[in-house]
């Protein structure tokens, strides 16, 4: 799939591109509307260490691109591509050179959240960083059980939390199976993080809970300075236009690089809609 070329310009709804110029093209584009990036490098669960090594010096350069470039904007990473399933250890000494660049430049590197297998571990890799250096945050998944009580150790520590519902399939015995459930924790856990958290990101394309969002913390007087909305490139761009117009402030989450699959087919997974629309468009080639 990712090296066929009908499949690859489906992708490109959700991808910015296979480079990291063309990341940037975009992160300047957007940036023209107010809206801050995240740049992610496309490549979960590497097949070695070597792999991983080489996709921690393509964040190196990403991050010095950045800064070089004024783009309002930080890197997310997945330790899978840095390691994780070979070695811990070695997985957290590539992050922290990350970390390490990323505190010098006054960058931030945001560790996203993979499957529950990874949970603690990414965890622990984060509260370490954290403590050594700052410059290093966690993502959340409200579908999970245990969620509240991580992001109240998260808060207790000053580390700041990405808030998502779960883009993985997960067993009963951790997640909630029901969405209405995993709706509801969201919102709690968006409250908490709100009143609690250290600048806390809301990512979410879920119109209801963003303008929970909103209510509660006009009701609270949190100010807009003091959180931000995060939402995925190519999904529902009219709200990402009358967020960044009212106000408020927003991330894109930019992926890019070659390796798009995995990432391609979890957004399918969440729309059904969006299956039919890569069908239609298939047989359109
Ligand atoms: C910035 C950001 C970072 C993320 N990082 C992580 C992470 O580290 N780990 C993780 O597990 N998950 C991550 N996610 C994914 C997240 O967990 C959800 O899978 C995803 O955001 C869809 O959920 P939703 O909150 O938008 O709500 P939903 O209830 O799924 O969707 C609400 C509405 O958003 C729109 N929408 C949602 N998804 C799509 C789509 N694929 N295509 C078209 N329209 C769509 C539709 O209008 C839908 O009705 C991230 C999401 C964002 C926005």
């Amino acid at each position: 799939m990712e090296t066929s070329p009908p499949a690859r310009r489906l992708a490109t709804r959700f991808v910015a591109g296979d480079t990291l110029d063309e990341a940037l093209a975009v992160a300047r584009r957007v940036g023209s509307e107010g809206i801050a990036i995240t740049l992610d490098h496309l490549g979960e669960s590497v097949a070695s260490l070597e792999e991983a090594a080489e996709a921690r010096d393509v964040y190196l350069h990403a991050l010095s691109a950045i800064h070089d470039s004024g783009i309002q904007g930080n890197v997310s990473l997945k330790l899978t591509e840095f390691g994780l399933d070979f070695s811990y250890d070695q997985c957290r000494a590539n992050v922290e050179r990350l970390v390490q660049r990323a505190a010098a430049v006054n960058g931030f590197v945001r560790v996203d959240m993979e499957s529950s297998a990874y949970t603690q571990r990414t965890i622990d890799l984060v509260t370490d960083l954290h403590a050594r250096h700052g410059a290093v945050g966690v993502v959340i998944q409200a579908c999970l059980y245990r969620s509240r009580n991580d992001i109240e150790n998260l808060c207790a520590r000053g580390i700041r939390v990405r808030l998502c519902k779960g883009a993985y399939l997960e067993p009963a015995s951790v997640a909630f199976p029901r969405k209405s459930d995993v709706d509801r924790n969201y919102v709690e856990l968006m409250q908490l993080l709100l009143s609690r958290g250290a600048y806390p990101a809301i990512a979410t394309h879920d119109e209801n809970i963003i303008r929970q969002t909103e209510a509660y913390a006009a009701e609270r007087k949190i100010p807009r300075e003091a959180f931000e909305f995060q939402m995925l490139y190519g999904i529902r761009r009219d709200l990402q236009r009358r967020l960044a117009s009212e106000g408020y402030r927003l991330r894109l989450y930019v992926p890019f690089g070659k390796a798009w699959y995995p990432y391609y087919m979890r957004r399918l997974a969440e729309r059904p809609a969006n299956v039919l629309f890569m069908a239609r468009n298939l047989f359109r080639q």
